[in-house]
């Protein structure tokens, strides 16, 4: 792993800068590495990415508070989700924008100097079914799925409509005279090419359909919703990037154990004897069994923990815990026998509530409101 330069450090910022600072040193570093003024330059290229992911992170308030407060870690950036970096494409799909309409007439265009704008290909998006034992232990998925690639033996030509451009100039007038805009070509889509002869079987972009595998590795602590997204593994697109393959986390209810954040929780039911007397009982946890404790004279709606029994924590710091809310089950039918029984406990003053009876109510309420 390799240590991350400070995001203040980068954009040349001090840490109380301002929006508009931020955007404005961010403006100047994009401008200074752009890949148009530097062809061919990974170093430059290198800087550009880096300014592109501190502005991605110090132009966003909430991204920015979480680095103030935990620094690399604390926004993805070492290990985390948003980790794999950003590719060239994104930078400019995200920030184009802080270019500005001055940014075509900065450079004299896109394509000048033999560079095009890349395509990019369409992503796939599959939904995968994750179970909580996979979710703890993380694991290893293969995925089937079906994407478009680029047929064999396909070829190219020169764009007709840009000439291999990439870029079509559109001359209007206006009261301030002539003004020439340039734009993407629409044909080719900017990289300058289209498709010749398109191969046998292909469709009319040269592409063919193709069952794919790939297997991807889920992290421990994923939950629900979560995107992970594999690099170039999407659908494929004559002269241009592949798209991303984007697995979208399905968490498999369990059987008994229902997930709150990284902890698991479970409603323990026993019966009134059990709870007075106190007794062991067999609980279900994420991964197998355990045997737990009840003490004698235990209340109803008490929480006991099994440390540790619950989910990491996605960035590998803390593993929660699993917790079993006792349930003192009251039989709503009794037989006369039982009636009487019943009637000779409620005699016994042991029976009646007292103060304890009010200190358990007090912490329930605080479990439920905080
Ligand atoms: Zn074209």
């Amino acid at each position: 792993m390799t240590t991350k330069r400070d995001y203040y450090d980068i954009l040349g910022v001090s840490k109380t800068a301002s929006a508009e600072e931020i955007k404005k040193a961010y403006r100047k570093l994009a401008i200074k590495y752009h890949p148009d003024k530097n062809p061919d330059n990974k170093e430059a290229e290198e800087k550009f990415k880096e300014a592109a992911e501190a502005y991605e992170v110090l132009s966003d308030t909430e991204k920015r508070k979480r680095y103030d407060q935990f620094g690399h870690q604390g926004v993805g950036g070492a290990g985390g989700f948003s980790g794999q970096g950003m590719s060239m494409d994104d930078i400019f799909s995200q920030f184009g924008d802080i270019f500005g309409d001055s940014f075509g007439s900065f450079f004299g265009g896109h394509s000048r100097g033999g560079r095009t704008r890349h395509v990019t290909g369409s992503n796939i998006r599959i939904k995968l079914k994750v179970t909580l034992d996979e979710i703890k232990k993380g694991v290893d998925k293969k995925i089937k799925y079906k994407r478009w690639v680029v047929a064999p033996g396909l070829n190219f030509k020169q764009c007709p409509t840009c000439h291999g451009r990439g870029s079509v100039t559109k001359v209007t007038n206006t009261f301030l005279g002539q003004m020439q805009t340039s734009s993407t070509c629409p044909t080719c889509g900017g990289t300058g090419q289209t498709v010749g002869e398109v191969p046998k079987g292909a469709n009319a972009q040269g592409l063919i359909q193709e069952n794919t595998e790939t297997t991807l590795r889920i992290p421990a602590g994923v939950m629900d919703g979560m995107q992970l997204s594999v690099n170039g593994k999407g659908n494929e697109i004559a002269g241009g990037y592949p798209g991303d393959l984007i697995i979208a986390i399905e968490e498999v209810p369990h059987e008994f154990l229902v997930r709150d954040e990284n902890d698991v929780l479970y409603e323990l039911h026993i019966s009134i004897p059990e709870a007075v007397l106190g007794c062991t009982a067999e609980v279900p946890t994420i991964d197998g069994k355990a045997r737990i404790n009840i003490e004698a004279g235990t209340q109803s709606g008490k929480i006991l923990k099994l440390r540790g029994k619950g989910l990491p924590d996605i960035n590998g710091y803390n593993t929660g815990d699993e917790l079993i809310r006792i349930n003192v089950f009251i039989p709503s039918k009794i037989s006369k026998e039982e009636e009487a029984m019943m009637k000779k406990l409620a005699e016994s003053h042991n029976f009646t509530p007292n103060s304890a009876d009010k200190r358990t109510k007090s912490s329930f309420f605080n479990k439920i409101f905080n």
